[in-house]
């Protein structure tokens, strides 16, 4: 069962005396029409439509065809309105509506559209206007005559080349779209798109996920652009599908239309066909299936998902963010905890870090020994040369005091002593400690001595 949530505004504008717009909600029929006529004609035009509209089709069937019929009703009462009150000689008015109707298969949203008044879909992040315009400048780009900025600013932009009232029967174009959940839907006079461009339209649906919100930051928009025109907004969202479920709101990218909007179905030729199903009548637009994903509580507000969603967003990544700060901390007290013994322009240097360095964390020099390399033990000599790790710094300095050679001559005749520390052979000398410093003062300092005498 489709479900869907709403939100409406409208409001004079700035500079107009009266509003002749009207909107219409009355679940599942939702619609804005837009009067034109001097005096309070205009008013009377879109009164009369929309409450045409509502009476007859919830008077109908539920159907698509229901929904034409009554936008034809309401065309023939604005017009047999017309007759009756000379004052009201001329008024018409632009009708643009959208109900939930049984349509085949299942639930479908139908769209009846006379005149300029506008329906967009905005579907994931993609914006689309989903209704024609029946107006002399879409005419002239539909000619190739004019572009779109050309049309914003054309002097007969206001021309309408279909409206409701004006004949007694009117061409009421029917779109027929399967509702997706998450699917939103704004109806609007031109007052809101002459003012505010589809991009910042778009912007503001996606970021108020409350329709009146949404509804309302339209109009402050329309009106700080000028409010020229009188400006109303409707947005009905669908918050549980046909199928019955509510399912997560699909990604953009999963749910792009095929370039352009859907062909409109012109009412007459369904109706002399027997219906948006009978021959002749062009296939019903019918959009991919919903999406399967996280179920919510069936009839959970919609509003409230996207929130939620964020929160647990946010708390993500504040925990990625931490994680990755704390490897990151880890990696820099591994990679700094440590000390190694090595050689810097051939000099025996003590440096803080690990050999070679842990991904970002480069060694650097604690000491420089003044010992030369060459004056280190043969033995060790590749050991320092690839960096010999030791657990501190004081461990590192008696690594090196104890592998350091020097040559001391002496004059006297005493006996010559040699001594390896530690341990006394020299194949398999190692100093004393890698951890206790304790070594540079307790075990002598390895002398090679030469008797001369
Ligand atoms: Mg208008």
């Amino acid at each position: 069962m489709t479900e869907l949530r709403w939100g409406s505004a409208t409001d004079i504008g700035m500079v107009r005396a009266t509003n002749q717009d009207q909107f219409l909600v009355a679940t599942p029929l939702f619609a804005v029409a837009d009067g034109m006529g001097g005096h309070a004609a205009g008013e009377v035009a879109s009164k009369v439509a929309v409450d045409a509209l509502k009476a007859v089709f919830e008077r109908g069937p539920g159907t698509p065809q229901g929904l034409a019929d009554a936008a034809h009703a309401a065309n023939r009462q604005v017009w047999e309105h017309a007759q009756t009150d000379p004052d009201l000689r001329g008024m018409g008015t632009t009708l643009v509506a959208i109900a939930l109707v049984d349509g085949s298969p299942g639930e479908q949203l139908a769209i009846a559209n006379v005149g300029d008044s506008r329906a967009y879909r905005l579907r994931g992040h993609s914006l689309e206007q989903v209704t024609t315009d029946h107006s002399l400048v879409q005419e002239l780009i539909d000619e190739g005559q004019i572009n779109e900025e050309e049309a914003a600013v054309h002097p007969q932009r206001h021309v309408l080349t279909r409206a409701l009232g004006v004949d007694p029967d009117v061409a009421v174009d029917l779109i027929l779209l399967t509702p997706m959940l998450g699917d939103r839907f704004l109806l609007c006079s031109d007052g809101l798109i002459r003012e505010v461009g589809d991009d910042l339209v778009a912007s503001v649906l996606r970021r108020l996920a409350d329709p009146d919100d949404a509804t309302a930051e339209l109009v402050n928009l329309a009106k700080e652009h000028g409010g020229n025109d009188n400006i109303t907004v409707v947005v009905v969202d669908v918050v549980a599908d046909g199928e019955g479920t509510q399912t997560q709101t699909p990604a953009a990218d999963t749910l792009e239309l095929p370039d352009g909007p859907p062909d409109p179905i012109d009412v007459g030729t369904v109706a002399a066909s027997g219906g948006a199903a009978g021959p002749g009548a062009p296939e019903p637009i019918v959009d991919a299936g919903p999406s399967t994903g996280p179920m919510a509580a069936p009839g959970q507000a919609r509003s409230t998902r996207p929130r939620i969603f964020t929160l647990r967003l946010v708390a993500f990544v504040a925990a990625v963010v931490v994680l990755l700060a704390i490897a990151a901390a880890g990696v820099g007290w591994y990679a700094r905890d440590s000390y190694f013994v090595g050689v810097k322009s051939n000099e025996v240097v003590i440096f803080k870090g690990r050999p070679g360095g842990v991904l970002w964390f480069q060694p650097t020099v604690a000491v420089s020994t003044g010992v030369a390399l060459s004056h280190v033990e043969p033995a060790f000599q590749s050991d320092v040369k690839s960096g010999r790790q030791e657990g501190s710094l004081s461990a590192a300095q008696a690594f090196v005091h104890n592998v350091e050679t020097t040559t001391t001559t002496t004059t006297t005749t005493t006996t010559t002593t040699t001594t390896t520390v530690p341990p006394s052979t020299t194949t398999t000398k190692t100093p004393a400690t890698t951890t206790k410093p304790a070594a540079t003062t307790t075990a002598p300092r390895k002398s090679t001595s030469t008797s001369t005498g």
